[in-house]
Parts: structure tokens; C-alpha cells; sequence
């Protein structure tokens, strides 16, 4: 069993303080108990809320190079644990340890470092006097406390991720992973007090969502509720946070498009698409979950996608060689399962997998990497987000068709385009409706760019300093210069002002 009872919530100083009902968390790869803890209650969120209001009259007072010093050793704190960040990561999603070694853990200490220069270049726009008799000045200042919520396809990455920008630019937080993924975001928790950032800057408070979670955005003490999860939900936090006039941050939901055009390196498309939409087992809100492909390619694209498809290798995630491993839980498998059954009987052909696994893997959340043609563009597969290892493939003729086709969902989170004709490459760049658009690839991300949708998958940046603007609040200073007592613009308001 995890130490989970020690360490179950994190708010300021205090350790394991969880008041509410109990949450266990499995391993969804075999289901096992990893570990139990008592979910925070309304009040043991408030007080996390209020540890952090305390806490920001010195953080947000901090100089960034303080600040900055302080995210550089979490940084390297986070290096030094990094084999174990994987090892609890894989424990609790089921994810292949070979993805949390060498992409969730280093993508969320890179983050870290990230946003540990970027707190050394907040800036205003320049001072000057727009009025002959004033000077003006911008000061970008902190919000206050932040509210954050997170999900658990990437729990450690996405709590870095709404944490850092927030830090970084001076606020505090209260952060509530998913309920089923506590254990990274406690250690990175951990780590930040062990190297020296002021108690109550990070809280933690973990708890099911209808509870906890609600408690959390609800508080009208936030200065800003950050969300990261499904639409839905993204949807009804805004609703509980504009009761309090609550600023809001919403990642939501995705089903990028991959649009593979005739002149595209082939080879390169179908090894980019599968794996695209097979990382993390699909469970990636920017994952390549329908490809749009030229008519006169669309069967040699469809034989190399389930030929790719096949070759991925599912299993123990603890197995270095194992490629995917089980989904995060038996529910959301079993919702998965359903999705594709109901495309099945919709009159979708399933060219691969569709299935979840016998044998020893039956034990386990697991869900076979799945290929899809025939589904007809207003069919549930293709408009809503299954986040499983589950890829549809339409075809289509004309350009234009192609992007009507990609943009005709509720969500714009990402897309990418492949094809070798450089008008074409721009011309996707623009028509595609989404916070990300690739260009013959299709995933990769860096810290210094923003991450965040259009339309349905939400609003509002993580990542880059695009998100330290989210963080943020200006204010205009405007200082006189003359010293004059009576001044001309007096004499509009009252004669009297003036010529007394
Ligand atoms: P979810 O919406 O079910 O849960 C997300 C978080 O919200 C969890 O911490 C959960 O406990 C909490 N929550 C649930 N109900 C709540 C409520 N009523 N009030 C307050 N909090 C509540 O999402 P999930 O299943 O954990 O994650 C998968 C979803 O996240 C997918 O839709 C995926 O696309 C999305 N996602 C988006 C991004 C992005 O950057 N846009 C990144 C990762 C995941």
C-alpha cells in the first residue's frame, strides 16, 4: 500500500488532514488497491483557501527573481525524484512507464523550469504620456488565490501546468487533482515545500469532484477558477463560478482532426497519425482522433494505419517494452467499449481491435488499439471524444470539403495537416478551427508555446507566457506632472474650481 494516509492532502503545513469520506485508489493495469484517503471536506477546503490568502501577501510581494530561485530548485528537485514520478505516475493511470520516463515526467520539469524564467519577464507596456500632464504606467499584478482543477490523463503534467504560471506570477493555489490520481501532485507538492516555497502557496485537497471539487470553485474568496477536464464539467464549473462573478480558465475537450491530403508523405502521415492517436492509449484531449483522408490515397492509408495500429504492443505498463497500457479506469473502459460498439451497430466497420483483451490482461482496464472506417461524419464516434485508442478514418475529395469536414465538431483544441505543398500547409493553417495546428506532425509540444482551445474545448491558455497573462490583472497607473492646484479640465465640472 501507498503512503497515502500520510500525506492525503497537502493545505499549508498540515499533512494528512482529510476529514471526509473515504477515496481508494487503484491500479486500473490490474486492479489493485494502491492506497486509501479521506476526501477534503467544504471545510477543510476552506481553510485551504484560507492558507492561501494568507500566504499572498508575501508571495505575491516576493521579487520574481525570488520566485523565479524557488521554481528553479523545484526543477531540479523534480529531476532528482524523477524515476519515481514515473513509477507512481504508471501506478496510478496504468500508462506505460516507457511514456511517463520519457514524456510526462521531463515535459512537466521542463515546464517547471519554464515558467521559472518566465517570472522574471512579466512586463507592462511601456510608460509615456498619452496626456501632456500625466505619465502612465501599466503594473501587471497577481490575482489572488486561484482555484485549480485537473484531470487525470496527465495528472503530474497538468497540475504543473496550472500551478506553475500561477506561482510563477505571484499567485497562491488551491489544487485539486482527480480523485482517482492524487499521488503525483501530493509528491510535486512535497518537493515545492521541501526547497523552500512558502507553506501555503501550493494547498492540495483531494476528493471527488461533486464534493471537493465543488466546494473548491464555489468559494467566493477565489480570485480565479483554472479547470482542466471534459466539457461538461468545464461547463457547470463556469456556471458555479459566475454565481461569484469568478474569473475562469477552461481546457476542455478534444477530437483533433488529421487531415491527409494527396500529396503528403504517406508513410509518414500513417506512422504520425497512429501515433498521435494511440499515445497515452488515446487518453490525450490533442490526440488524432479523426483522420480526413484524399479519396484516391484512402485505401493505402487505411492498410498502413491498421498495419501500425496491429504492431502496437499492449501490456504490463511496467514493462519497458510494453507500448500501451491499460486505460486509467474500468468505467471509462467500459465507456470506451460502448462508444465503439454503438459506431459497430451504427454501421461503422471496426478494422482493428474493438475489443477489450482475454487472458492475463483481462484483469486490467485494457482496451485493443482500434481502427474505424465508414462512420458517417454526424455519427457519436466522430463528433464526441471517446479519449480511448480509437481512431476513425472518413474520406474526403476537395480541400474545402476537407476542412468543412475537420472544423465540423464542437470541438478546437487541435488539428494537424499533411501534406509536402507549402500553399496548401498555409492554407490549413488557417481554416483549421483550433488552438494548435500541426503541420505534418501531430502531438509535440513545448513549453514556451500555448496550449488551449476554440469553441467547445474552451478558453484561455496553459503553457508559455500567453498563460501568464491568464494569472494576471493590469492596472493602469496615471501620475500628474504639473503640480498645478487648480487644473484647466476643473473649470468643465464647476466655474467655481477654476477661478475662485
Ligand atoms: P472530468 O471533467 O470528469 O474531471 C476533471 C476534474 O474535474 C477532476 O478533478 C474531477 O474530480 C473534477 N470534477 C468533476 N466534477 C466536478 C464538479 N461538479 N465540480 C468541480 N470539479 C469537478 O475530466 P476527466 O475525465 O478527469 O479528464 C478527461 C477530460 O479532460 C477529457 O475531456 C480531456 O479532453 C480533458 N482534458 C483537456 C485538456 C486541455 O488542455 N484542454 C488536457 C487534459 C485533459
Amino acid at each position: 500500500m501507498h503512503e497515502l494516509a500520510r500525506c492525503s492532502q497537502i493545505v499549508g503545513e498540515l499533512r494528512g488532514t482529510g476529514d471526509g469520506d473515504p477515496v481508494v485508489v487503484i491500479d486500473p493495469s490490474d486492479g489493485s488497491v494502491v492506497g486509501e484517503y479521506a476526501a477534503a471536506t467544504a471545510g477543510l477546503v476552506s481553510r485551504a483557501v484560507d492558507e492561501a490568502e494568507r500566504a499572498h501577501a508575501e508571495w505575491s510581494r516576493a521579487t520574481p527573481g525570488e520566485r523565479s530561485g524557488v521554481l528553479a530548485s523545484l526543477a531540479v528537485e523534480l529531476d532528482a525524484m524523477a524515476e519515481d514520478l514515473a513509477q507512481q505516475e504508471t501506478l496510478q493511470t496504468g500508462k506505460a512507464i516507457r511514456l511517463s520516463r520519457e514524456f510526462d515526467v521531463p515535459g512537466s520539469i521542463d515546464n517547471v523550469a519554464f515558467f521559472s524564467g518566465a517570472a522574471r519577464n512579466l512586463e507592462g507596456r511601456a510608460s509615456a504620456e498619452y496626456s501632456a500632464d500625466h505619465t502612465s504606467s501599466i503594473r501587471r499584478e497577481s490575482l489572488g488565490v486561484i482555484g485549480s482543477i485537473a484531470p487525470w490523463n496527465y495528472p503530474l503534467q497538468m497540475a504543473v501546468w496550472k500551478a506553475m504560471p500561477a506561482l510563477a506570477a505571484g499567485n497562491t493555489i488551491v489544487l485539486k487533482p482527480a480523485e482517482t490520481t492524487p499521488l503525483t501532485t501530493l509528491m510535486l507538492a512535497e518537493a515545492a515545500l521541501k526547497v523552500g516555497l512558502p507553506p501555503g502557496v501550493l494547498n492540495v485537497v483531494n476528493g471527488p469532484g461533486r464534493s471537493t471539487g465543488e466546494a473548491l470553485v464555489s468559494n467566493p474568496r477565489l480570485a480565479m477558477t483554472s479547470f482542466t477536464g471534459s466539457t461538461a464539467v468545464g461547463r457547470h464549473v463556469a456556471e458555479l463560478a459566475a454565481r461569484n462573478g469568478t474569473r475562469t480558465q477552461l481546457e476542455l475537450g478534444g477530437k483533433a482532426p488529421a487531415v491527409v491530403f494527396d500529396d503528403a508523405d504517406l508513410d509518414a502521415a500513417a506512422r504520425g497519425v497512429v501515433a498521435a492517436a494511440m499515445i497515452n492509449a488515446g487518453q490525450d484531449c490533442t490526440a488524432a482522433t479523426r483522420a480526413y483522408v484524399h479519396r484516391s490515397v484512402y485505401q493505402l492509408f487505411l492498410d498502413a494505419v491498421v498495419e501500425h495500429t496491429e504492431r502496437v504492443r499492449l501490456g504490463d505498463p511496467r514493462d519497458p517494452n510494453t507500448d500501451m497500457g491499460s486505460l486509467a479506469s474500468f468505467t471509462h473502459r467500459d465507456r470506451v467499449a460502448a462508444m465503439v460498439e454503438s459506431a459497430r451497430v451504427g454501421g461503422a466497420r471496426i478494422l482493428t481491435g474493438g475489443s477489450a483483451p482475454g487472458g492475463p490482461l483481462a484483469r486490467g482496464a485494457y482496451y485493443t488499439p482500434t481502427v474505424i472506417a465508414d462512420a458517417s461524419q454526424d455519427s457519436e464516434i466522430v463528433q464526441r471524444e471517446v479519449f480511448g485508442p480509437v481512431l476513425v478514418v472518413l474520406p474526403f475529395d476537395t480541400d474545402e470539403e476537407a476542412f468543412m469536414l475537420a472544423n465540423g465538431v464542437d470541438f478546437g483544441l487541435a488539428a494537424s495537416a499533411w501534406t509536402r505543398d507549402v500553399f496548401r500547409a498555409q492554407k490549413a493553417a488557417r481554416q483549421l478551427g483550433a488552438g494548435t495546428v500541426w503541420i505534418n506532425d501531430h502531438i509535440p509540444i513545448v513549453s514556451e508555446m500555448p496550449h488551449g482551445g476554440y469553441k467547445g474545448s474552451g478558453y484561455g491558455k496553459d503553457m508559455s507566457s500567453y498563460s501568464m497573462e491568464e494569472y494576471t490583472q493590469i492596472k493602469h497607473v496615471m501620475v500628474e506632472l504639473t503640480g498645478l492646484t487648480r487644473k484647466p479640465w476643473h473649470a468643465t465640472v464647476s466655474a467655481g474650481l477654476w477661478c475662485d
